[in-house]
C-alpha cells in the first residue's frame, strides 16, 4: 500500500477500503491527509466554499433513564435538579435564537419515562404554526426517538408518522457517539444497539423525514471502532442516500463518570482534524463534512482544510456545555477566522431552503 496508490484511486473517483484507512490514519503526515480530504471534498465544492449557521439545542428535559457513563447532563426521574421545559420557555428561546439572528434549533433531552408523545407533538405542532418558515427545528436525535416510540408502543415506522403529522421535517443522527456493540455495552447499555439505531434510522428515511449522521470521538475507542463507525455509515448511506451530513466532535469528559476515569483528558484539536480528514475520505458518499464550533471553538474552523465544508455558530448547548464545552457569541470573529484560512462562508438558511444540514 502507498500513498501514490490511494491518491491515484482517490483522483479517479474512487473509493478507498478500511484497510487503506487503516493505513491512512497510521502513516499519512497531516499535509497528506489535508491534500487527500481536498480532492474528495472538491467532488461536491469549491475550494474556497463554506456554509455556517447560527442555531441553539434546547435542552428540554435533563430526566433520563440511560444513564450513559459520559454524561454529565441527566438526572433520574426523581432526582433533585430534574426539569422539563414548558412550551413558553421554549418560545422563549426560539424566541432569542430568531433576534441573534439564528434560524435553527435542535430539540435535545433524554429519555424521560414521565414524557407522553402528545408533550412532542403538541410541542412541534405549536412552534411549526407558531413560527412557519421563520425557523427550522430538529425534533431529537434518533436515540431519544426510538425510547419515545418503544414508551409508547409504537412501531419506528408508526412514530415517524405521527411526527410527521405534527409538521417535523427532521430528527438528527444523535445518540450515535461510537457505532459498535461492543462500545455501547461497555458506556451506554439502556441506549440501543447499532442494529436498532439503523433499524430507526431506515424507518425515518422511509418515512420522508431528514436525518443526518453523527459521530463522537475522544472516548476510550479504539481504531477499529472508529473505522467501524464510519463504515456502518457509509453503508448506510449506500442503502438509502437518506444522510443530509456528517458532523463529528469530541467528548467533552468534565464531571461524567468516564472522564473521572479517564483522567479527563480531551483528545488534541490536532487529532480531531485528522480525524475529519479521514472521515472526508472514506464517506465519499456524503455531501456535507461539518466540523464543530462547539467542542473545538475557534479552532473548528481549521477543519474547512481538512475537508469539512459546514460547522454551526451555537448559542447553547446544556449537555456538552455541563461537561466543559463553552460558549462564543462572537460570531463576526469566528467567521473572520475562517476568512483568513481562505474560505469564503456563507449562511445556509435550513429554515427557508431545507436543503439539509
Ligand atoms: S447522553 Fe443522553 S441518553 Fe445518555 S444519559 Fe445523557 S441524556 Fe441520557
Amino acid at each position: 500500500m502507498t500513498l501514490d496508490g490511494i491518491r491515484t484511486l482517490l483522483r479517479d473517483g474512487g473509493r478507498i477500503d478500511r484497510d487503506q484507512a487503516r493505513w491512512l490514519w497510521q502513516h499519512a503526515t497531516d499535509a497528506e491527509l489535508r491534500e487527500l480530504a481536498g480532492m474528495v471534498r472538491r467532488r461536491y465544492h469549491a475550494d474556497d466554499a463554506c456554509t455556517y449557521l447560527i442555531m441553539r439545542i434546547i435542552n428540554y428535559t435533563n430526566v433520563c433513564v440511560a444513564q450513559c457513563d459520559y454524561c454529565a447532563f441527566y438526572r433520574l426521574p426523581g432526582q433533585e435538579g430534574g426539569y422539563v421545559m414548558q412550551q413558553e420557555e421554549v418560545f422563549a428561546k426560539l424566541d432569542e435564537l430568531l433576534a441573534l439572528g439564528g434560524d435553527l434549533a435542535g430539540f435535545n433531552g433524554g429519555f424521560n419515562p414521565h414524557l407522553p408523545l402528545e408533550y412532542y407533538c403538541d410541542l412541534f405542532r405549536n412552534i411549526r404554526e407558531r413560527y412557519a418558515e421563520r425557523l427550522e427545528f430538529y425534533a431529537l436525535t434518533i436515540a431519544e426517538f426510538m425510547y419515545l416510540a418503544d414508551h409508547a408502543k409504537l412501531s419506528f415506522a408508526q412514530a415517524a408518522e405521527r411526527f410527521k403529522a405534527a409538521g417535523v421535517r427532521w430528527i438528527t443522527g444523535g445518540g450515535s457517539e461510537i457505532l459498535t456493540e461492543e462500545f455501547r455495552r461497555r458506556h451506554s447499555k439502556f441506549k440501543y444497539t447499532v442494529a436498532q439505531y439503523f433499524e430507526a434510522q431506515r424507518a425515518l428515511v422511509a418515512a420522508g423525514l431528514k436525518t443526518t449522521a453523527t459521530m463522537v470521538i475522544g472516548f476510550d475507542e479504539t481504531l477499529e471502532e472508529r473505522l467501524e463507525h464510519l463504515e456502518r455509515t457509509r453503508g448506510f448511506q449506500d442503502e438509502t442516500g437518506g444522510l443530509a451530513s456528517f458532523l463529528c466532535w469530541t467528548f467533552k469528559p468534565y464531571f461524567t463518570p468516564l472522564g473521572g476515569q479517564l483522567g479527563n483528558i480531551e483528545i488534541s484539536t490536532g487529532e480531531y482534524l485528522r480525524h475529519l480528514a479521514l472521515s472526508r475520505i472514506y464517506l465519499d458518499n456524503v455531501r456535507h463534512i461539518r466540523t464543530s464550533v462547539l467542542t473545538q471553538n475557534e479552532r473548528a474552523l481549521e477543519g474547512l482544510a481538512y475537508g469539512a465544508d459546514d460547522f454551526d455558530l451555537p448559542i447553547e448547548d446544556e449537555v456538552t456545555q455541563k461537561a466543559g464545552a463553552t460558549i462564543n457569541l462572537q460570531f463576526d470573529r469566528i467567521l473572520d477566522v475562517a476568512r483568513g484560512l481562505g474560505f469564503q462562508p456563507q449562511y445556509r438558511h435550513v429554515a427557508r431552503a431545507a436543503v439539509g444540514s
